[in-house]
C-alpha cells in the first residue's frame, strides 16, 4: 500500500510513518516543518520505501501529485499545542480549515480514503465526562483565543462527514486525546515533555492553575496502532472515534510522578493561568474519553502505563532513545 501522511514529520505522523514502513508499505510524507521537525524522520531518509516532501498541503499541485500516487491519506497536518494556538490564532484557523479543504477536495477527485485527525478539544467546556462521540460539543466564547482550535477542528469534522454523505468520499475522523511519547516537544506547551525537561534540568516544574485539572495520557504507539486498524476497517468510514487512554491523573500528581521518576530536585511551582497563557484563559477541568466505540470496532486497548510512558519520554530527552 502507498500511504500519504500530511504532517508526517510531526510527533504522531513520524511514528505512523514508522509503523507503515515496518509493515512493508510505502510512505509519502508532506510537512512544512512549521511544528514538525526533520530530526523526527532523519532515521527514515535512507529507506527506499520512504519519500518526503517539505512543503505545505496548501500547495495544491504538489499535494495533488502526492494524492495521485497514494492509496490512502492520513491528514495530520495542523496547528498544535494550546500555547501556539493562543499566540497565533490566525495561523491556527487558516492552517486547520484551509489545509483540510485542500486535502479533502483533492482526495475526492480520486476517491482516496482519508482519515482526518481531530482533537478532544472539540468537547470544549462539556462536563459530560467521559466524552462520547455523539455527545454535545460546548464551545467557549469567540473572544477566548483557545476555542478557535476546537472550532476549526469541528469545521474539519463537518467537512469530512459532508464529503462522505454527499460525495461518497470515504472519510474517517479520529478525536485524539492527550497523546504523548518520544519526539513530542514541549515547545508548544504540551505538559509531559515540558515537565520532564524541567525536571531533568533542575528548573522549577510549572503547574498551571491549582493542578487539580486532570488529563488522560495515551502512548503514541498505542494511538498509532488504532489509526492503522481504523484505516484498514471498512466499517470505520463515515464515523467519528475517540482515541486515547482513559486513565485519569491530575496535573499536580503528574508533576510529582515526573519529579520522582527523574529523581529531580526541581521544585513544583504554581503559575496562574492568566500568566501562563492569556488573561481570562479557560482550561478544561477534566478530559476523559469513552473509548468503547474504537475498542468494539478494532479491539483498541491502551497498553502502555503512565509510568512506562514517562520512562520513554525521560529516555528520549536524555538521548537514550530515538
Ligand atoms: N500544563 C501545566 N504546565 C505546563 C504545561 C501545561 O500545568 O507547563 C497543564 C495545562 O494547563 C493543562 C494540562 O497541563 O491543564 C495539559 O496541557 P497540554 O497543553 O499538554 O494539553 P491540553 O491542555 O490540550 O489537554
Amino acid at each position: 500500500m502507498r500511504v500519504l501522511i500530511t504532517g508526517g514529520a510531526g510527533f504522531i505522523g513520524s511514528h505512523l510513518a514508522d509503523a507503515y514502513l515496518k509493515r512493508g508499505d510505502h510512505v509519502y510524507v508532506i510537512d512544512d516543518l512549521s511544528t514538525g521537525k526533520i530530526e523526527n524522520i532523519q532515521h527514515l531518509k535512507g529507506q527506499p520505501r520512504f519519500h518526503y516532501t517539505i512543503d505545505t498541503v496548501h500547495n495544491q499541485p504538489v499535494t495533488a501529485e502526492l494524492v495521485d500516487q497514494c492509496d490512502v491519506i492520513f491528514h495530520l497536518a495542523a496547528a498544535v499545542g494550546v500555547k501556539l494556538i493562543v499566540e497565533s490564532p490566525v495561523r491556527t484557523i487558516e492552517t486547520n480549515v484551509r489545509g483540510t479543504e485542500v486535502v479533502l477536495a483533492l482526495a475526492n477527485k480520486k476517491k482516496k480514503k482519508v482519515l482526518v485527525a481531530s482533537t478532544s478539544e472539540v468537547y470544549g467546556l462539556s462536563s459530560d465526562v467521559p466524552f462520547r462521540e455523539d455527545g454535545n460539543l460546548v464551545m467557549g466564547a469567540t473572544t477566548k483565543g483557545r476555542w478557535s482550535y476546537a472550532c476549526s477542528k469541528a469545521i474539519d469534522e463537518f467537512l469530512a462527514l459532508a464529503y462522505w454523505r454527499e460525495k461518497k468520499l470515504p472519510t474517517i475522523i479520529v478525536r485524539l486525546f492527550n497523546t504523548v511519547g518520544p519526539r513530542q516537544t514541549g515547545q508548544y506547551g504540551m505538559v509531559i515533555p515540558t515537565f520532564v525537561k524541567q525536571a531533568l534540568s533542575g528548573r522549577p516544574i510549572t503547574v498551571y492553575g491549582d493542578g487539580n485539572q486532570s488529563r488522560c495520557f495515551g502512548f503514541v504507539g498505542d494511538v498509532v496502532g488504532a489509526l492503522v486498524n481504523l484505516m484498514d476497517h471498512n466499517d470505520a468510514v463515515g464515523q467519528v472515534f475517540n482515541i486515547g487512554s482513559n486513565q485519569e491523573i491530575s496535573i499536580l500528581e503528574l508533576a510529582r510522578r515526573v519529579k520522582e521518576l527523574t529523581q529531580s530536585d526541581s521544585e513544583i511551582v504554581f503559575i496562574p493561568y492568566d500568566e501562563a497563557y492569556e488573561e481570562g484563559f479557560e482550561d478544561m477541568p477534566r478530559r476523559v474519553p469513552d473509548i468503547s466505540k474504537v475498542s468494539e470496532l478494532v479491539g483498541f486497548r491502551p497498553e502502555m502505563s503512565l509510568e512506562g510512558i514517562l520512562k520513554t519520554v525521560i529516555d528520549y530527552q536524555s538521548g537514550r532513545q530515538k
